[in-house]
C-alpha cells in the first residue's frame, strides 16, 4: 500500500478541526499543508503571522499513529502552546533543560507508550546525542521546525543553534519534515529547503496580504517621543507594541509614556528572565496596555487584539519589518502600522551590521542590501501593502487604498531635473556630502565662500525649486539607488554617489524619477 492510500484524508483533518480545536474551518492555506503532510510529503510553508501555523503540525500529529516533534526556539513560547493543547484534551510535552530526571523520564514513557501526541523540543536540545538516541528509537511521525527562516544566513534573523537542524531528514527518513516561518524571500526559501536537507518539498506560499492592516512612514522631525504621544492620544487604551532600536531607548521612552499617563512597560534581553515574564504577562493580560520593546520581543507573541505597532526606529528588513507589524491586528479588525525613519537610519543600519561579529562577507551584504531594500520602499511613492507583496514575490494586485502613500493627497510628479541638479552637484563636489549641506549648495547658500560655492552647480536650483521639494528628491534619488546613505567617521550621516550606470541613466534622461508632491 502506498503511503498516499494509508493517509489519513482531509475529512479526517476536518473532524479534528471541529472536535478538539473547535474551529470551523480551514483558513488560508492551512488545508493545502496538511494535505501534503498527510500525504507524506515534506513542506515549506510560509505563512503570515497569525496564520494558523501551529494547526499545519498539530492535526497531522494527532492523525498518524506516534507523535509529532516540534522544534521551536523560545521555551516561553512552547510552554504556552503546551498549555493549550493539554486544555483541549491533547497529549502534549515539551522537554527542555529546567526539568529534573523524573519529569523527563515520565516524557520519555509517554512516548513509548504511545501516551503523547506532542513532543516540543528546543533546537539545542535536538543536538544532544543522549536526546537524538532517544528519539531514533520512538515513533516520531513527523518533523516540524518553527521560525525555519532562523536556520538561513539569508534570513533576517539566523541562529546558529539551528544548524544542527540539518541533521533531521537522516534522523528521521521515513516521517514528513515540515519547515514555517512567517518571512522568507525567494532566497531564503531556497536556503531553509537545501539546510533542512527537505525532500522534493512541497512548498505552500500564503497571501501576504493583510487588508485589516493599515501601513504608514512617517520621516522624524523632532524629537520622536512628541510624535508617539500624538499618534497614542488618539487611541487611549488600545494595547499596541512600540519597536525601538536600543535596549536603552526602549526603557527611556517606556518612562517617558508613563509619566504622560500612558500605561506603558519596557521589554529587552537585558533583564532578568523573571522581570521579562512579568511583563510580558502584564501586557497578555492588558494591565500593560504598551509594550515598548527591542526585537527581543515578539517571536510568536499570540496576542490577538494588538490595535497598533509603532517603530520609534525603522528596523532594517522587509522581513522584520513585516513580521513585527504583523503582530498587530491578529483578531482581523481595523489596526495599524506606523514606521518612524530619518534619513540617517539607514547609514546607522548598515553600520551596526557592519559591526556584528561571527558573520561573514557575504552575509554582511547580503544584510546590507536587506536595508537598502527596505529604505527603497520606505521612502519610495508606491503603495505600501504592494510593495510589501513585490518583495515577497506575490502578485501585487491593486494599490490599497489605505497606506500614507495611497492617502497622500500629493500627486506623482516627475522630478528628474531637479534630480539631475543634486546629483550633478555631488558628482562636482567630488565627495560624500551631508543631504542639508548638498541641498543648501544647490540652492546657493552659504555663510563663508570657498572653492564650493565656485562649482558650476552652485545656486543651480535657486528660485525653482524649495528646499523641502529638495530633500524629498533626494529620497527619490536614494530609493532608485543612484545614491547611498553612509555615516561619514562614523558618526555622520551623509549621501554618496552609488551607481554610475543609474547615474550616467538620469543625466541622460532614461533613468526617470517621480515622487509624490
Ligand atoms: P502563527 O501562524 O502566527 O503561528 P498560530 O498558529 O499561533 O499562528 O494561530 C494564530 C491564532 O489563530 C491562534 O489563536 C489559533 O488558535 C487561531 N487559528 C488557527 N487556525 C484557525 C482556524 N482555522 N480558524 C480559526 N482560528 C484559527
Ligand atoms: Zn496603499
Amino acid at each position: 500500500m502506498s503511503l498516499l492510500e494509508r493517509a489519513p484524508d482531509l475529512a479526517a483533518a476536518n473532524e479534528i478541526l471541529h472536535r478538539v480545536f473547535g474551529y470551523e474551518q480551514f483558513r488560508g492555506k492551512q488545508a493545502e499543508v496538511i494535505s501534503a503532510v498527510l500525504a507524506g510529503r515534506d513542506v515549506l510553508a510560509v505563512l503570515p503571522t497569525g496564520g494558523g501555523k501551529s494547526l499545519c503540525y498539530q492535526i497531522p500529529a494527532l492523525l498518524r499513529p506516534g507523535f509529532g516533534l516540534v522544534i521551536s526556539p523560545l521555551i516561553a513560547l512552547m510552554s504556552d502552546q503546551v498549555n493549550a493543547l493539554l486544555a483541549r484534551g491533547v497529549k502534549a510535552a515539551k522537554l527542555d533543560s529546567t526539568q529534573d530526571l523524573n519529569q523527563r523520564g515520565d516524557i520519555w514513557d509517554a512516548a513509548r507508550t504511545g501516551e503523547l501526541d506532542l513532543l516540543y523540543l528546543s533546537p539545542e536540545a535536538l543536538a544532544s546525542p543522549f536526546v537524538r538516541d532517544k528519539l531514533s528509537r520512538l515513533p516520531v511521525n513527523l518533523v516540524a521546525i518553527d521560525e525555519a527562516h532562523c536556520i538561513s544566513q539569508w534570513g533576517h534573523d539566523f541562529r546558529p543553534e539551528y544548524r544542527a537542524l540539518g541533521q533531521v531528514k537522516a534522523l528521521f527518513p521515513d516521517v514528513p519534515a515540515m519547515a514555517l516561518t512567517a518571512t522568507a524571500d525567494h532566497v531564503t526559501r531556497a536556503d531553509i529547503c537545501a539546510a533542512l536537507h527537505l525532500d522534493n518539498p512541497v512548498e505552500v506560499v500564503a497571501g501576504f496580504d493583510r487588508p485589516n492592516l493599515s501601513l504608514r512612514f512617517v520621516r522624524r522631525k523632532g524629537a520622536v517621543l512628541k510624535e508617539i504621544s500624538a499618534l497614542l492620544q488618539r487611541q487611549k487604551g488600545a494595547s499596541g507594541i512600540i519597536y525601538c532600536g536600543s535596549r536603552d531607548g526602549t526603557e527611556k521612552l517606556a518612562r517617558a509614556l508613563t509619566l504622560e499617563g500612558f500605561s506603558a512597560t519596557a521589554y529587552h534581553a537585558g533583564l532578568s528572565a523573571t522581570i521579562r515574564e512579568d511583563r510580558l504577562k502584564a501586557f497578555m493580560t492588558g494591565k500593560a496596555k504598551i509594550m515598548v520593546a527591542t526585537i527581543a520581543f515578539g517571536m510568536g507573541i499570540n496576542k490577538a487584539d494588538v490595535r497598533f505597532v509603532i517603530h520609534a526606529d525603522p528596523p532594517s528588513s522587509m522581513e522584520a519589518y513585516w513580521q513585527e507589524v504583523g503582530r498587530a491586528g491578529r483578531d482581523g479588525l481595523p489596526a495599524s502600522g506606523v514606521c518612524f525613519y530619518a534619513p540617517g537610519d539607514l547609514g546607522w543600519a548598515v553600520r551596526r551590521l557592519t559591526l556584528r561579529e561571527n558573520e561573514g562577507a557575504a552575509e554582511q551584504s547580503v544584510q546590507k542590501q536587506k536595508a537598502r531594500d527596505f529604505f527603497a520602499t520606505v521612502l519610495g511613492p508606491d503603495c505600501r501593502r504592494q510593495a510589501v507583496k513585490r518583495y515577497f514575490g506575490e502578485e501585487a494586485g491593486g494599490t490599497c487604498g489605505s497606506c500614507d502613500n495611497c492617502l497622500s493627497r500629493g500627486r506623482l510628479t516627475d522630478v528628474t531635473e531637479p534630480a539631475q541638479m543634486l546629483m550633478s552637484a555631488l558628482y562636482r563636489l567630488n565627495g560624500p556630502r551631508g543631504r542639508k549641506k548638498l541641498v543648501e549648495h544647490v540652492l546657493g547658500k552659504t555663510d563663508k565662500p570657498d572653492y564650493t560655492t565656485r562649482i558650476k552647480t552652485f545656486g543651480i536650483a535657486k528660485g525653482q525649486y524649495d528646499a523641502a521639494l529638495l530633500t524629498h528628491v533626494l529620497d527619490q534619488c536614494e530609493a532608485a539607488g543612484v545614491i547611498a546613505e553612509e555615516l561619514y567617521d562614523g558618526k555622520m550621516p551623509i549621501v554618496a554617489l552609488r551607481d554610475s550606470d543609474l547615474l550616467k541613466q538620469l543625466f541622460k534622461g532614461d533613468l526617470k524619477l517621480a515622487a509624490k508632491i
